[in-house]
């Protein structure tokens, strides 16, 4: 069963909420021609070692992205949090639950997000709701989604999920938290605004070999994660390598890329939208 000897990441979307370009901009970085500055809304896919297809969060974007990376089946998915860059999409994973012998796709989230997300997506969570057998799904039909929600509050909580050992964390994010994760050397810190100190002293004994964390943008801001406090955390963590992610178009791929060249002597770079990495 086993085909990779490395787990493996696609980014699926690099971007902040609104992608790059924002639409009605004409800023350099939403101009650009770099292929690397054009960014969808955030999120990630893993391949892991045990063979297992993850996907990260659930964004506006997600049917054109799995179309792009040719993505067509999936174990289950992990949910962040519940801002709509991250969960629009879920209607989108109705394709996925054909691909699947039972229709069924199982989605994890923790517990403080789940009311939003069934609050947001009644037909899909509540079907019971609006049918039955008298009043049958008609037509192209709904995604049959499992959700999944476990308890997770100020605690660092270890959860094998299909054999796949994460570690689960909240860090602060505007009114929420996001659910951040470490996985076999690979830490995944998406949306936030501060990283805690237990979740620091955690991810620097894990020695990683990949951390991919916010960087939305130079100025300060209120919900994310500036390029001096993302560079600041990374610098603390020491990973073997850290990708930089959420960004908004304040920060082009060429700029991001030379700030990261002249802060660190190991590698640190913007991700992109398609790139592959290995950890
Ligand atoms: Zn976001
Ligand atoms: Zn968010």
């Amino acid at each position: 069963m086993n085909g990779l000897k490395q787990n493996n990441i696609t980014i699926l979307g690099s971007g902040t909420s609104t992608g790059t370009p924002i639409i009605g901009c004409h800023c350099k970085t939403c101009l650009s021609d770099h292929p690397h500055d054009k960014r969808l809304r955030a999120s990630i896919f893993l391949r892991t070692k045990q063979n297992h297809h993850i996907l990260v969060d659930a964004t506006p974007d997600l049917r054109y992205q799995l179309l792009r990376q040719k993505i067509q089946y999936i174990d289950f998915v992990l949910i962040s949090h519940e801002h709509a860059d991250h969960v629009h999409g879920i209607d989108d994973l109705r394709q996925i639950c054909f691909q699947k012998t039972k229709q069924e796709l199982d989605i994890y989230c923790a517990q403080l997000h789940q009311p939003y997300l069934v609050e947001r997506f009644p037909y899909i969570f509540q079907r019971e709701k609006f049918f039955n057998k008298d009043r049958p799904i008609l037509g192209g039909g709904i995604p049959i989604l499992k959700l999944k929600a476990f308890e997770l509050k100020d605690q660092i909580k270890h959860l094998e999920i299909m054999g796949e050992p994460f570690t689960f964390f909240l860090l602060p994010h505007n009114y929420t938290k996001t659910v951040c994760f470490y996985h076999d050397g690979f830490a995944y810190l998406p949306d936030c605004h501060e990283v805690t100190a237990n979740v620091i002293e955690f991810l620097t004994q894990q020695k990683l070999r990949l951390l991919i964390i916010n960087c939305l943008q130079e100025q300060d801001h209120q919900t994310h994660l500036t390029v001096e406090k993302s560079f600041a955390y990374i610098h603390k963590i020491r990973p073997a390598q850290a990708g930089l992610i959420h960004m908004n178009h304040n920060l082009s791929h060429e700029e991001l890329t030379r700030l990261a060249k002249e802060n660190f002597d190991f590698p640190v770079f913007p991700v992109y939208d398609t790139q592959n990495l290995n950890y």
